[in-house]
């Protein structure tokens, strides 16, 4: 059994399975062995770190809780859980995975056809291929059901014209999920396009303050032509794309929790290493408080984490558990990694000491798969009935 990190205060390992924990234990492995050592070099490059990728495929995360095609077929727990093992030691990563696997991945698995799932799957899953999943665009990031992209047929297939904006791998996956609305249906529809496709283009989105190791991508769609066989034929409205959300959103909210734990693991050690006035900082009082404040942080963090898991197993996960969970553990992480750049003084700002990194790249997490406002907002609504805000469709 692997020693458990001291993050893991309240055993919460007991609530896995044998083969959960195994799995957890190899991805952790893994992390610190062939990553840490490199992201903060890359996160100050912005570069991805590409010589990963192989060993990564092998380590079989992408595809997560997708069943047959080469997939891991992983529980949903299992798969949250080394989400958050791979977050504990860079954010960026897992957000690369988040993307592939959970969105793009879990489209095509979910509104794909037979033929679509054995031609993309297989490789995906190995990571012998990349995709991304694109859906928000530069007018419509909250309201992105009312995304502007078109999808007109014409013989033999679609033509797609259109923008998308953040779009995380873009820049290098080989084939791309597009949202884009049927303008004979007026419905929102998902394309598989391949990165060569007379007319588009996918641009590098520079100079990012937070999770620089992930490509972020501005698409222009211009006349991209999308034969039959690429469209997705089970995505024909934004509640489709609500299916895959809901998933997504669970593995979303196991990056802040993975996150904390590495910034608790991370604090730890460093007030039992560094003196001052004559003693170790772990002895003075409100270090410690600080110190307890992060621990207590993850420990509800996990457990809200694990109950969704629970609930979605139990399908019984609705979509307003699930954005108060990513919502509620954002918001909570983002007040830990706070706290974790405190208790490192000025070390808390040098990328060196990962609590920096993890700063940062906490920003953009309480903002991606729903703000925080968007995500309490749908749980407003399911809890009292009152939509505050009006999606298109
Ligand atoms: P806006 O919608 O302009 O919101 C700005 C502010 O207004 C926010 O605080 C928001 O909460 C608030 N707000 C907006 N509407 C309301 C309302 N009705 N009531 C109250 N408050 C409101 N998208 C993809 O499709 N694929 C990806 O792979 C992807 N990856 C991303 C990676 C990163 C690093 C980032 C930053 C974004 C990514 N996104 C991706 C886009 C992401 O989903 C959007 O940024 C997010 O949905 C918010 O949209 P916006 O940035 O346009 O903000």
């Amino acid at each position: 059994k692997f020693p458990p990190c001291a993050s893991d205060y309240y055993q919460s390992d007991d609530l896995l399975t044998m083969e959960e924990q195994a799995f957890r234990v190899k991805v952790r492995e893994f992390m610190e062995k062939e990553v840490a050592p490199i992201m903060a070099e890359y996160w100050e490059k912005a570069e991805f770190p590409f010589h990963v990728i192989p060993e990564l495929g092998a380590l079989r995360v992408a595809g997560g809780t997708i069943k047959g095609y080469g997939c891991p077929g992983l529980s949903i727990t299992g798969a949250a859980i080394s989400t958050a093992e791979i977050a504990r030691v860079d954010a960026s990563f897992a957000t690369f995975i988040l993307v592939h696997s959970s969105l793009a991945m879990l489209t095509i698995a979910l509104c794909g056809s037979e033929a679509q799932k054995q031609k993309y799957l297989p490789s995906l899953a190995q990571l012998k291929t990349i995709t991304c999943f694109g859906l928000t665009e530069p007018g419509y990031g909250s309201d992105a059901s009312a995304l502007k992209t078109t999808a007109t047929k014409v013989e033999g297939g679609w033509i797609l014209e259109g923008q998308k904006r953040w779009i995380g791998n873009a820049p290098f996956a080989d084939v791309l999920v597009i949202f884009a609305r049927n303008t004979t249906t007026n419905q929102i529809n998902g394309y598989i396009v391949k990165k060569d496709a007379p007319g588009l283009t996918a641009t590098k989105i520079e100079n990012k303050i937070a999770l620089r190791i992930v490509q972020n991508g501005d698409i222009l769609l211009k006349k991209v032509f999308v034969p039959d066989d690429d469209r997705l034929p089970d995505l024909n409205s934004f509640q489709d794309i609500n299916k895959v959300l809901a998933v997504s959103r669970v593995m979303a909210a196991w990056i802040p929790v993975g996150i904390s734990m590495g910034v608790y693991d991370m604090c730890h050690r460093y007030l039992k290493e560094r003196k001052q006035f004559g003693a170790p900082l772990a002895a003075f009082q409100i270090n410690q408080q600080r110190l307890v404040q992060i621990l207590g942080n993850v420990q509800a963090m996990i457990l809200v984490g694990w109950r969704l898991c629970k609930l979605y197993e139990k399908g019984k996960m609705t979509l307003g558990h699930v954005s108060l969970g990513k919502a509620w553990i954002s918001l909570r992480s983002r007040e830990t990694v706070a706290l974790g750049r405190e208790l490192l003084g000025g070390n808390g700002i040098l990328t060196d000491f990962l609590v920096a990194k993890a700063f940062c790249d906490l920003e953009p997490i309480y903002t991606y798969e729903g703000t925080y406002d968007i995500n309490t907002l749908v749980t407003g609504r399911e809890i009292t009935g009152f939509a505050s805000f009006k999606p298109a469709f």
